[in-house]
């Protein structure tokens, strides 16, 4: 694949020594040398230098060297529904659309589609991923594609005799684990379980958590639709410790905040509930163009920021998102949070979201030891600052 003005190249070295020379190489977000290269050897990177190497090398010009973009919150299995759900008409709605339409679209065009879309996504340099599924479709899917990430088999309602065991993956670039659907529509007892088994395995536990009103006030004042719902569907909630309470809190209550799991969304979060995200060194990951598309509203960054947090990003599904390129997510965000400074933007994409999943032992940045897979972007810039703006500003 060529560089276009807005396509990056992927680079991957798997064996032999070779060395890869650019304009720019971004190490990670405080760390940037103009005119360098980098050195890899059997896959992995064994330095990065400046200058231009004398001996034999790949030079791919005047453009930047950058750590793979990690999408640390997705739905592939949800890909099949692009453009075909109306938000206007509330969370709810969208739901009771989304499980009608996915039931009536069948499992062989959803694995297709996730197929495509997974594609897409290493294309767009976009290599890293959390990956939600409630189908078990995907795994394979991930693997065959040449992603890398964790597979997350998403459970919800309140069986606890239905969790299966993890699965084994063939590569070992792909891990997989567990996660809970959400603290408004999965018990108590099944989410403990779920954190105990993934965090027995050493492996990250995700959970949607604070995104909608109707779990905020099903779990503050035991009452509103989502109570009504889940009578309606003879699901017993009266030993939930909820009331009183806001989602953050309620999780936290129930032990399930630690440095494994990730907290994705926070649409609904107080300032308590960011400082208690931020004692518990829970990772946390936002979504926010699929917020605004399904809510209305954005997660608010900066202030998790103010608290020591350091956020992933995330898209969500192509049914409440328009792609599932982090470029695109990053360039939204430069947009709508003027506050943000491009370098800051540019780490949630890459070393926060690495760090989400556990596996910045690999990727998240070009330093030594770290996996030999990076891009090449084709972006010109005269100065750090305008580096950042225009790998971030590169919305497709
Ligand atoms: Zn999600």
């Amino acid at each position: 694949m060529t560089a276009t003005d807005k396509n990056p190249v992927c680079v991957e070295n798997s064996h032999g020594r070779e060395l890869h020379r650019a304009g720019w190489i971004i190490i990670d977000p405080f760390t940037i040398i103009e005119n360098g290269y980098i050195e890899t050897s059997n896959g992995f990177i064994k330095g990065v230098h400046r200058g231009t190497p004398a001996e034999k090398h790949i030079d791919h010009g005047p453009g930047v060297i950058m750590p793979p973009l990690v999408n640390a919150h997705l739905h592939l299995e949800l890909s099949a529904l692009k453009n075909s759900l109306p938000f206007g008409k509330g969370f709810r709605a969208w739901v009771k659309k989304l499980l009608e339409k996915r039931e009536a679209l069948g499992l062989e065009k959803l694995v297709k589609e996730a197929g495509k879309a997974a594609l897409d996504l290493m294309e767009s340099g976009n290599l890293y991923v959390g990956d939600i599924s409630t189908l078990g479709i995907t795994g394979s899917i991930i693997e065959e594609s040449g992603l890398n990430g964790i597979c997350f088999h998403e459970y919800l309602g309140s069986d606890i005799s239905d969790i299966q065991p993890f699965f084994t993956g063939k590569n070992d670039s792909v891990s997989f684990s567990i996660a809970g659907h959400a603290p408004h529509s999965t018990s108590a007892q099944l989410l403990r379980m779920l954190k105990k088994r993934s965090g027995f395995a050493g492996l990250p536990f995700s959970i949607h958590v604070a995104e909608s009103d109707d779990e905020s006030l099903f779990i503050h004042d035991k009452r509103g639709d989502w109570a009504d719902f889940l009578t309606s569907r003879g699901i017993d909630w009266s030993s939930w410790q909820i009331g009183s309470k806001t989602p953050v809190s309620y999780i936290n209550d129930m032990g399930l905040l630690d440095s494994l799991t990730i907290a994705v969304h926070l649409l609904n979060a107080n300032d308590r509930d960011l400082e208690i995200l931020a004692r518990s060194k829970a990772k946390v990951c936002v979504c926010p163009r699929s917020n605004l598309n399904l809510h209305g509203k954005l997660p608010d960054i900066e202030k998790m920021i103010q608290k020591g947090i350091k956020p992933a990003l995330g898209t969500d599904s192509l049914a409440s998102c328009k792609s599932l390129n982090i470029f695109d997510e990053m360039a939204f965000i430069s947009n709508q949070y003027q506050g943000l400074d491009p370098a800051t933007i540019f780490a949630m994409g890459t070393i926060n979201g690495a760090a989400a999943l556990g596996i910045e032992q690999y990727t998240g940045t070009l330093s030594k030891g770290k996996r030999a897979k990076f891009l090449y972007l084709p972006v010109r810039a005269k100065n750090q600052n305008r580096l950042f703006q225009g790998i971030i500003s590169n919305e497709r």
